[in-house]
């Protein structure tokens, strides 16, 4: 069967890739010079199932624990070593709400965190540790899964090319433009995301940390060699390219909050994307005719598009529905 998808972020590179592995002959559409440029090369590939759901409809959790298993499964970089969520000792009650909110975490007093974080146990004195939770480097990822599916199953990319459906002429077309595919999904909008990349040799981190704030719920997940991503902002924007300094002062400060090294810390990247989403913030596949339109990741693009992809690849090759997804 011949297959075009349209868009080399998450969502595309998944979906080939599940479709590739039902014997699909693969070609993606990609119009930036290099695959996996767009929204999903900023996101902090967060693993965090269970604590996405203090906001996020039961769907996402489910999604989730799949496609977690799917990044397991395929590739080495998922890092199993959970979640933190802290908040400063004022906001105790709120590190209470989201407790009351989630399931799957153990609270946690001055001698686990010093064992899980020493360079955090003297600043925080308990914290909500979600065990199950994984993390990943997307930007890694994202070759890995472009490497794989050229090497190992022959899938051609095409970079530096923008089309639309129209324009390919294949048995199915998957459209993972994200954001860009607004054009045929009116009700799609954008939550800009700011974020930046720090490097200090100061703060050893193991795994990601949700710092709880009263205006962004910042997050810092350590990459390799003494870099962190802090993310990210939330803002109803389809504005992908402006890093306003209120944001700025947000994040460091947040940043600082949780360890004051990071004042002394690199700047070593800022990014600005736009996360696609829907009214609810749930996935979506939409059919029209032979074109799949899978969109909608919002902020759960490393937690959602494999087990997105997985049906997608499944209504096209086993004529399956999935009534969860498909509205
Ligand atoms: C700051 C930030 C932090 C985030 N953190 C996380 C996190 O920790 N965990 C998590 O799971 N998610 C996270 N996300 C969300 C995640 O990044 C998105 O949900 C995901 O990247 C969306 O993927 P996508 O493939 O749909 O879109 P994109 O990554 O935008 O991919 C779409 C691709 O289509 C291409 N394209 C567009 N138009 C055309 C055309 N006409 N022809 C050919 N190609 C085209 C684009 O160039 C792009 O490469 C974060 C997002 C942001 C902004």
């Amino acid at each position: 069967m011949k297959i075009a998808v349209i868009g080399a972020g998450v969502m595309g590179l998944v979906t080939a890739h599940h479709c590739a592995l039902r014997g699909g002959r693969v070609t993606i559409y990609e119009r930036r010079p290099e695959a996996g440029r767009g929204c999903s090369w900023y996101a902090g590939g967060m693993l965090a199932a269970w604590c996405e759901m203090e906001s996020a409809e039961p769907l996402i959790g489910e999604l989730g624990l799949e496609s977690l298993s799917y990044w397991k499964t395929h590739f080495s970089h998922v890092v199993e070593k959970g979640t933190l969520v802290l908040a400063p000792p004022r906001d105790l009650p709120d590190l209470k709400r989201f407790a009351a909110r989630t399931h799957a975490h153990e609270w946690v007093g001055r001698d686990a965190m010093a064992a899980l974080e020493p360079d955090l146990a003297e600043r925080f004195e308990t914290a909500l540790f979600f065990k199950g939770e994984a993390h990943l480097d997307p930007r890694d990822t994202l070759d890995a899964l472009r490497q794989k599916l050229i090497g190992d199953y022959g899938v051609t990319i095409v970079m530096d090319h923008a089309v639309t459906p129209n324009d390919v002429d294949a048995d199915h077309i998957f459209d993972c433009r994200g954001y860009e595919a607004r054009d045929v999904l009116p009700d799609l909008r954008g939550v800009k995301g700011e974020m930046l990349i720090l490097r200090t040799k100061e703060v050893s981190l193991s795994r990601p940390v949700r710092l709880l704030h009263p205006r962004i719920p910042v997050y810092i997940v350590p990459r390799a060699d003494h870099h962190f991503m802090v993310g990210a902002t939330m803002i109803e924007s389809g504005d992908r390219t402006r890093f306003s300094a209120r944001s700025m002062v947000e994040l460091l400060n947040a940043a600082y909050a949780v360890h004051p090294a990071f004042g002394e810390a690199e700047i070593v990247e800022t990014g600005t994307d736009v996360r696609p989403a829907f009214a609810d913030n749930l996935p979506r596949i939409r059919r029209d005719g032979k074109i799949l339109r899978l969109n909608g990741l919002y902020r759960h693009g490393y937690l959602g598009a494999p087990a997105v992809a997985r049906r997608a690849a499944e209504i096209v090759f086993e004529g399956k529905s999935f009534p969860e997804v498909e509205r």
